[in-house]
């Protein structure tokens, strides 16, 4: 079949980037039709691999030219469940409890799922819940199988980035302040913002700050339409452990990052404040590729400082850190060109060298 002659040319690539894959790993999800759309079930998703390889189709062209392979180390068909997306997430989650840092990033253009994956649909559903309330709830629940060696305790802290600026979501007076980013002696000396820092200690605890944080989200929302696909959204958890024998303390962190929509603005729209909003964007995802190219080269120079978000997430992004990128694709026709080009995204943060293999050839 076409699919396993591209493949076949992607072989020697292919090998290549797993060999390079560890401290990133990529994982790509593509939702499903949403009920009323394109019923003649047309999809720019042609095959989807157990292997991690995903081929799209261009609706526009013909033969072999047509169609192109992307892989990840997993691709997720559209059935997926939350609870499979996660299984697979759920070790990192657990290396926080160990004292690991961690991040885990939803990618992808406004509608792909982003929040989905996340979030969950539904905060009341415990069975559609996204990535976060599965990770704090599994973190409470292995704290408590630790409790005899070990104490645990957790806090959350939620900011949002927007046009290059901090904001704490979980103030709750509304204030909506701006934050700057410190050196916080509190958090074993991260650079963090100087956000709220909430103790948290069972999933309603999580779920009454959530509603905090989506209210004080939605009140930047009445001057810009559909703030919270322009802005980041960064829930960090922080967890602490003393080792009731030793005394010994371990510390880690997991960012949960839902990033603001990568499409790009068309010209025509781009003015005024929407302007402002896509070059702010589009500066810090362009910015968190380099810094997660820069880590797999292991060059000298990390440029965090870029931007915001790479300063934010600095103690969390290399090192002994682990970071996870979910890219999420939307199926439809019409999102062809954002699909190809949130792919060639993620293929450059799974790994650069395979972006400089095929310029060569
Ligand atoms: P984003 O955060 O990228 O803007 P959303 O998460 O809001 O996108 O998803 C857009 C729409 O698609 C929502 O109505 C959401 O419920 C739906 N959706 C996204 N992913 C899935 C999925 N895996 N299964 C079912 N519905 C989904």
């Amino acid at each position: 079949s076409s699919y396993h002659k591209v493949l076949e040319e992607n072989r020697l690539l292919y090998n290549q980037v797993q060999d390079l894959k560890g401290a990133i790993r990529v994982y790509c999800r593509v939702r499903p039709f949403l009920p009323g759309q394109q019923s003649n079930g047309q999809s720019t998703v042609d095959y989807i691999g157990e292997d991690g390889n995903i081929m799209i189709v261009n609706p526009l062209k013909q033969g072999k030219d047509a169609r192109k392979v992307f892989s990840f180390n997993k691709v997720f068909t559209t059935n997926a469940t939350q609870e499979q997306i996660y299984v697979d997430t759920q070790p990192l989650v657990r290396s926080v409890l160990d004292g690991y840092n961690a991040c885990i990033f939803a990618y992808g253009q406004t509608g792909s799922g982003k929040t989905y994956t996340m979030s969950g649909p539904d905060l009341m559903t415990e069975e559609t819940w996204g990535v976060n309330y599965r990770a704090l709830r599994d973190l409470f629940h292995i704290s408590k199988e630790r409790a005899d060696a070990i104490k645990y305790e957790v806090s959350v802290q939620m900011i949002e980035i927007y046009n290059e600026q901090v904001r704490d979501l979980l103030v709750s007076d509304g204030s909506n302040r701006r934050l700057d980013i410190r050196n916080n002696s509190q958090l074993n000396g991260l650079n963090v913002p100087d956000a709220c820092l909430v103790p948290v200690s069972c999933t309603q605890d999580v779920l009454d700050l959530m509603k905090i944080g989506q209210k004080n989200r939605a009140v930047g929302a009445t001057a810009l339409n559909e703030r919270s696909s322009r802005s980041h959204s960064v829930l960090t958890i922080h967890v602490r452990g003393r080792d009731l024998v030793s005394n010994s303390v371990l510390k880690g962190c997991l960012h949960l990052v839902d990033l603001a929509g990568s499409e790009r603005v068309e010209k025509s729209e781009a003015v005024g404040e929407r302007l402002k909003e896509a070059q702010h964007i589009n500066k810090s995802l362009s910015a968190l590729g380099d810094v997660i190219s820069a880590l797999a080269q292991k060059s000298q120079h990390i440029p965090y400082r870029n931007s915001k978000l790479t300063q934010v997430l600095q103690d969390s992004l290399g090192g002994h850190a682990k970071t996870l990128m979910f890219v999420h694709i939307n199926p439809e026709l019409n999102a062809f060109g954002e699909t190809i080009s949130t792919l060639k995204f993620a293929e450059r943060v799974a790994s650069i060298e395979l972006g400089a293999a095929k310029s060569n050839k």
